[in-house]
């Protein structure tokens, strides 16, 4: 592999900016603990953005809740949205006939562009999970 000057000159470790002075030409880090570093700060990151998704699909699951105790079976998704629901957050999603049928953990419902509707839960959840860990 080559070790052109040119490029070691620019390179920059991607943690701590500095510059890469000696390694191979294609080296992303100035030593350890900069690598242990951004991995630690990338796995960060990531957990912090799942904590974030399943904290909205909690909150999105109270508010279908909520509904579903009031006996609503349609509502506004612009109105649901105002309230902190987010439409595209959901556990799954699939095209029944010409609907989305979408869910957030046991409920389930219909979802068009405008509205979300036919809100119930899904019954025998428990063989549902067990057909997730095929
Ligand atoms: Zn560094």
């Amino acid at each position: 592999m080559g070790y052109s000057k040119e490029i070691r000159q620019r390179a920059r470790c991607l943690h701590c900016g500095d510059e890469i002075k000696y390694g191979r030409a294609d080296k992303k880090f100035c030593c350890d603990d900069c690598r242990a570093l951004h991995h630690n700060d990338a796995l960060k990151e990531s957990r912090a953005f799942r904590r974030r998704v399943l904290s909205r699909l909690a909150y999105n699951h109270d508010l279908l809740e909520r509904l579903l105790d009031a006996g609503t079976e349609s509502f506004s998704l612009l109105e649901l949205a105002s309230h902190g629901f987010t439409p595209d957050l959901m556990t799954s999603c699939r095209k029944v006939g010409k609907h989305m049928e979408c869910s957030c953990f046991e409920i389930k419902y219909i979802m068009t562009a405008s509205r979300i509707y036919s809100i119930s839960k899904i019954q025998n959840v428990s063989l549902n999970l067990q057909n997730c860990n095929k």
